[in-house]
């Protein structure tokens, strides 16, 4: 039954990569309120589509920069005939008053992708910002602005790109994202908690709220994305560069690991929610048609170049991980760590991993990772490390220190969210030795809103910083990363606001890093 369910699935899917303009006829919804599809008669495009809300109102996107061309994002809200497909007619200029169209097109907003459309973009000159808006029926969307990546092998002289994660809904304002919107950058990469799938929070100082239950359906999930998305600060950010993206673990449920989650469903309930948790990733991020699941599965790690300036390694350190060890949250560490097979990004990426640092052309190799890399010891008396993060996968870090050790690939360094908080490491080749090499360096930004208030130095902070001497920085307010990559150096620049629980906090640099060109590690600038 499953196997069955998986391949009409497995179907659904190759179908959406081979055409959205091809016809299909929904079968009934699983528990989950995914559908699978067979190709059928027509689904007729509407003439003239009417829509009951502001069909725009979740704003546009772009993402998946490449030398020539971008995904293009955008979802129809209020689509009159829910039932109906919608064309949409897009438009790509090389000037903001549209008078200089460079391509357009039409794409289709097909139900079954909950009518998003994604336009995967070519023909379009390297290092260059282009400008883009969506027409259906009598409606037409904002106008969005794109950058393409420089040529392959390219010297751009300089590359800026943001990195952000955690945006928890009800505990903060967005205002990190309007300050965004108005940096100077290339890019913006995002390392997942795009949404919250929990209910409604229960504390007193929250700003706004969930409101449904947890999320399990694709339907649910759906409605999450568009609450979230609602945001006029997060679709300026959006409108304003492209985006890459990857998921963490609660855009399907706190914390899972492969077919494991911690409510005690059992892998193959799990699998569907999974399944319906990222049909809805997909369907309001833009991601490439690559990353289409086929049932529970996208293929999420990838790698994207900037010229010399940088290739960027995006991880997924959820699908293909073992489940945590130890009891799974922070604990005193236990033998579990070092079973066989323990792993967090599984062999395959590993060795993707790997293979993509040693014949990377770029001067900078940047890995987005989502869970804290470096080893952080907290406690009194009896330490602990948290075994969701790779302190729960020693082994699978050890090869990767031993691997950027001895095959020295040009500049690691690697970008992290989750935690909620801003550090800066040293990687090392051993983190018991603090005398052994430092093989790279990790830059771990804040949370946008999760968390809510934050604070410059917390007593967690003090405590992790006397006890693991590689972590060279800490600060507990809420933000966002800057980096500017020049010939010769990264620089980080850590933006942090005083409050996110009022509006309109001003933003400001707490703290700025440099990783000069072949020295790893970061100083203080
Ligand atoms: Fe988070
Ligand atoms: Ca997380």
């Amino acid at each position: 039954m499953a196997s069955v369910a998986r391949s009409r699935r497995a179907f659904l899917a190759d179908w959406l990569r081979a055409s959205a303009l091809c016809a299909i006829a929904p079968l009934p919804l699983d528990r989950f309120g995914v559908a699978a599809c067979v190709a059928g008669e027509d689904v007729r495009p509407a003439r003239n589509p009417s829509f009951s809300s502001s069909p725009f109102e979740l704003g546009v996107a772009s993402g998946e920069p490449g030398p020539d061309g971008a995904v293009l994002w955008t979802r129809l809200m209020g689509v009159s005939d829910p039932t109906s497909a919608v064309p949409v007619r897009w438009e790509v200029s090389a000037d903001e008053g549209f008078r200089r169209i460079a391509r357009t097109g039409e794409a289709m907003a097909h139900p079954d992708l909950a009518h998003s459309v994604h336009v995967e973009l070519d023909g379009l000159e390297a290092g260059r910002h282009y400008w883009y808006r969506f027409h259906a029926g009598d409606a037409t969307s904002p106008v969005g602005r794109t950058r393409t990546a420089p040529a392959p092998g390219s010297e751009p002289g300089r590359f800026d790109f943001v990195f952000t994660s955690c945006q928890h809904y009800e505990r903060g304002w967005y205002t990190g994202y309007r300050h965004m919107a108005r940096e100077t950058c290339d890019l913006v990469v995002h390392l997942g908690d795009y949404i919250y799938e929990e209910g409604p929070g229960l504390r007193t100082d929250l700003v706004r709220r969930h409101d449904t239950p947890e999320v399990r359906t694709l339907e649910a999930y759906r409605a999450r994305y568009a609450l979230y998305k609602r945001d006029l600060d997060l679709q300026a950010a959006h409108a304003a560069f492209p985006w890459v993206f990857t998921p963490d673990d609660h855009e399907v449920d706190n914390d899972w690991a492969g077919e494991h989650n911690h409510e005690g469903m059992t892998p193959s309930v799990f699998l569907a929610r999974r399944t319906a948790a990222f049909q809805a990733m997909y369907e309001h991020l833009p991601l490439r048609s690559g990353a289409i699941p086929t049932g529970p599965d996208a293929q999420l790690f990838r790698r994207l170049d900037f010229g010399a300036a940088m290739r960027l390694h995006v991880l997924d350190t959820r699908q293909y991980r073992t489940i945590q060890p130890c009891g799974g949250r922070r604990a005193v560490p236990c033998d579990e760590r070092f079973a066989d097979g323990a792993t967090i990004l599984g062999e395959a990426q590993a060795t993707w991993l790997r293979d993509g640092l040693d014949a990377s052309p770029a001067r900078y190799n940047v890995i987005a990772n989502q869970v804290f890399m470096a080893r952080l010891l907290e406690g009194e008396g009896e330490l602990t490390l948290a075994m969701d993060k790779w302190d729960g996968y020693p082994e699978d870090r050890q090869r990767l220190m031993a691997f950027l050790d001895e095959r020295r690939p040009s500049n690691p360094v690697v970008i992290t969210g989750d935690l909620h908080t801003s550090w800066v490491n040293d990687l090392k080749r051993d983190f018991e030795r603090p005398d052994s090499a430092t093989v790279g360096t990790e830059l771990a930004g804040t949370s946008i809103s999760s968390s809510g208030d934050g604070v410059d130095v917390s007593p967690q902070g003090v405590n992790a910083m006397s006890l693991n001497p590689h972590v060279k920085f800490f600060n507990a307010q809420r933000g966002y990363v800057r980096c500017s990559l020049g010939t010769d150096r990264l620089r980080a620049d850590y933006r942090v606001m005083p409050f996110v629980t009022r509006p309109d906090a001003p933003i400001a640099t707490r703290a700025s890093f440099v990783v000069e060109d072949g020295v790893p590690g970061a100083t203080e600038a």
